[in-house]
């Protein structure tokens, strides 16, 4: 007999009986299910449903962010209330999950200070000098918004031709003149558009002492001064820059009109407790990178990341006791690692943080080359299930491609998330644009790629210095424009807080705790289930994010 006879037949006392004849009778598909439901004994039961993250990452298999989805929770909350604060070490939280990799295509300065205004942290790269890293550190410590600490300068003998040559690379129009041509030397004036706007050709070798206004004509202020007294003094003079001197009137820094009216309020910057922008930096492991910890300590670093490919050996765990012992207050970050007894020997040795993933970044070629790492979803759900019972937060770097992988990464227990190819197309990513087919790109390379190894500082982080055949673990390659991190940022902040509400977590500690306790629900992804999940059956379609 076939089932739907089998239900047929079943369901006639059902039908007839007295009490609800109406509700019972079949009419539509609706009531056969109504039927089926009180045969199979009609108890308001819900089936448990899904997977527990304990389950889904129970068997041998490694599993990767598409591998798996999350089932949706309940909703009774809106998306703007989620709480995204999360812990970066054991004594830094940030209002936004998202961390820069220190890489030489990804974080200097800009990124840092940009990432840090919308509630992250960037990590300085140290495929440079200790004076460039250092300065770099530096510049974030000491900046403040709508100053502008680092300004070009000219020196009054410099000529209209270098003065045309500044403004075509950098686009500035308002140049400050001091003694020397660099900033911290005495301030003899400042050439803009309106000094030079109408000058020819035949004047390119002109000096600019001819050209500029002089230093007693300026307005300027004077070091120490608020934003808005600059403002209300650019304000009333009606300038466009406004010099900042110190007490022997050298110049400190630049204000600038532009920027003033651009200026916005980032009410979750991540900040010390002198209000000052909080910075990271990476080091290697080795004994020439102790001079290079104690420059970067001078200059304000707040967490140090050890930076390594595989972070389990006796160099790193040297470094991390090293660290804690000389520099008390400074965080640590400890890594790469992959597996809980990788974890454990980092944990032992003192880190604040733990950095996870091996082979699965967008640039890597480690697993190929080398045969090492671990599907990434795997490497964070094992590393945080054993960390956090120690209070060591988890990083979970590499890999992420979208505002689905960070959330699917917390839920498995990272705390935040580190990222290089996603931001690596930002403004505020060093390099330059350029156009390769009509597209707008930024390169993005690997710090284990051969280009990027014949610098020094990247050479350790695969263990290869002084080696006469290096062995490449990563690609050098190019990423799309994606505007600025200022636009960026606020786009992955949303798309996180529309997930979390999705699976009905009011804050990333909501989604992990939910996770262990086995309420948020997974399920594995067959092939044709992510290709289900992905765009499908267009004839063409335009993909616009934010
Ligand atoms: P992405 O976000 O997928 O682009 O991955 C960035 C991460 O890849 C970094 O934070 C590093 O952990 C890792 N990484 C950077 N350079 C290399 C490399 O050359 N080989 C392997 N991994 C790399």
């Amino acid at each position: 007999m076939s089932s739907f006879a089998q239900l047929y037949t079943q369901l006639g006392p059902v039908q007839q009986t007295k009490k609800r004849p109406q509700r019972y009778s079949i009419r539509d598909p609706v009531d056969i299910n109504m039927a089926e439901y009180l045969i199979s004994g009609g108890t308001t039961y819900v089936p448990e449903d899904g997977l527990t993250g304990s389950t889904l990452f129970g068997s041998f298999e490694g599993l990767t962010y598409n591998d798996f989805v999350m089932l949706p929770g309940f909703i009774d909350f809106t998306s703007d209330e989620v709480d995204l604060k999360s812990a970066l070490t054991r004594k830094i939280t940030l209002r936004t999950p998202f961390v820069s990799s220190p890489m030489d295509t990804v974080t200097e300065s800009n990124m840092a200070i940009g990432l840090a205004l919308c509630g992250g942290i960037g990590i300085i790269h140290h495929n440079c000098s200790v004076d460039a890293q250092a300065d770099e550190v530096r510049k974030v410590k000491k900046y403040k918004q709508g100053f502008i600490l680092d300004p070009i300068c000219l020196s009054p003998d410099n000529t209209l031709r270098d003065l045309r040559d500044v403004k075509k690379q950098s686009g500035f129009s308002g140049i400050p003149i001091t003694e020397t041509g660099r900033l911290g030397a005495a301030l003899k004036g400042i050439v803009t558009s309106r000094d030079v706007d109408f000058l020819g050709d035949e004047s390119l070798s002109r000096p600019l002492h001819d050209l500029m206004t002089p230093r007693d004509d300026l307005v300027v202020a004077h070091y120490g001064c608020t934003l808005e007294e600059a403002n209300e003094i650019l304000q009333s003079n009606k300038k466009g820059k406004l010099p900042i001197v110190n007490e022997r009137d050298e110049l400190v820094a630049l204000i600038s009109r532009t920027d003033l009216k651009k200026s916005r309020n980032y009410p979750w910057a991540s900040k010390d407790e002198k209000k000052q922008l909080i910075v990271g930096a990476a080091i290697g492991t080795r004994e020439e990178d102790k001079p290079r910890l104690e420059a970067l300590v001078n200059a304000g670093l707040d967490v140090v990341v050890l930076d390594s490919s595989q972070g389990n050996s006796v160099f790193q765990l040297d470094m991390i006791k090293y660290s804690k012992q000389r520099y008390p207050d400074l965080q640590v970050i400890g890594g790469n690692v992959v597996t809980a007894q990788q974890a454990k020997n980092l944990i032992d040795a003192g880190v604040d943080g733990l950095r996870v993933g091996m082979g699965v970044g967008s640039i890597c070629i480690t697993q190929e080359v080398l045969a090492v790492g671990r599907p990434q979803a795997t490497a964070v759900y094992k590393v945080a299930e054993y960390a956090r019972r120690f209070s060591v937060p988890v990083i979970a770097d590499g890999g992420i491609q979208n505002t689905g992988h960070i959330v699917k990464a917390l839920a498995l227990g990272a705390s935040t998330v580190m990222m290089g190819s996603l931001l690596a197309g930002t403004t505020e990513a060093p390099g330059q644009y350029y156009f390769q087919d009509g597209v707008r790109l930024k390169k993005y390379r690997g710090m284990g790629s051969l280009s990027a190894m014949e610098k020094s500082g990247s050479q350790q982080r695969y263990f290869s210095v002084g080696e006469k055949t290096k062995v490449a673990q990563g690609v050098s390659g190019s990423v799309v424009d994606k505007g600025s991190i200022f636009q960026f940022a606020p786009y992955l902040i949303s798309g996180v807080q529309h997930s979390c509400q999705d699976v009905g977590a009011l804050s990333l500690t909501a989604l992990r705790s939910n996770m262990y306790s086995g309420e948020l629900r997974f399920e594995k992804r067959t092939n044709s289930a992510i290709l289900e999940g992905g765009v499908h059956g267009l004839h063409s379609y335009e993909k616009r994010l934010y």
